[in-house]
């Protein structure tokens, strides 16, 4: 599916890595904890990470941890590192990586993530296997260009900062949303993941081709 590639973008949370880690605190640990730090009911505390989190859908809000500490009066960081045993490689992901970095294509990490969460998961990866940033020419995340990547400001921004070629360029992303907004751009390869989280079924990714684990699209030209 990887045909005469120059520059290919890597999604990082539920393309590279279990998007179980995200999922899970985000509907879970997160709630529990903040009704715990805040003595509230558990109803009331998940009641009011759920408004937030409407509230940020969509805006550059959504992945700062300085936004969410702040709002929710507490250290997200420090809640993420409590559930830093979830944070793995999907299956294929470092074959794939390997595969990739022998070629001669621009890899580029392109994550809505925010430095901190990319410095965790990272510092994590590294305590039982192999770094994820050593594969990467360029780590861009979505805070650099104060646009998440399903907003249209976001591929002309990222022109700006990084020298590619739509046309010979590529996506790997689990969010259609974010791949349909790449589309527009003239991003030439899509691709999907059929099943980013690894607790979840698979899910319908069409209009986007799409592969489950990432070794499936080797040999990479
Ligand atoms: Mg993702």
């Amino acid at each position: 599916m990887l045909e005469k590639i120059t520059t290919l973008f890597l999604d990082m949370d539920g393309t590279l890595l279990d998007l179980h880690f995200d999922t899970f605190f985000w509907t879970n640990h997160l709630p529990k904890r903040f009704s715990e730090i805040h003595d509230l009911p558990a109803e009331i505390a998940s009641g009011i990470v759920a408004k937030h989190m409407n509230i940020a859908k969509g805006t550059i809000n959504w992945s700062s941890t300085e936004h969410w500490s702040n709002t929710l009066d507490l250290n997200i960081i420090a809640l993420k590192h409590e559930l830093k045993h979830l944070i793995g490689y999907r299956q294929g992901t470092l074959e794939f990586l390997r595969t990739a970095k022998d070629s001669s294509i621009q890899l580029v990490l392109l994550t809505d993530a925010d430095p901190h969460v990319i410095a965790l998961k990272e510092a994590t990866l590294c305590e039982s296997g192999p770094s994820l940033l050593q594969f990467m020419d360029k780590i861009i995340s979505s805070e650099e260009l104060g646009h998440l990547k399903e907003n249209s400001s976001f591929w002309p921004s990222l022109n700006k900062l990084l020298s590619f070629t739509a046309a010979t360029s590529s996506l790997i992303d689990d969010n259609l949303a974010v791949l349909q907004n790449a589309r527009n751009y003239g991003i030439e390869q899509l691709i999907a993941v059929s099943q980013p989280d690894s607790t979840k079924p698979q899910h319908n990714t069409e209009p986007f081709k799409s592969v489950n684990h990432l070794n499936d699209l080797i040999p990479v030209s």
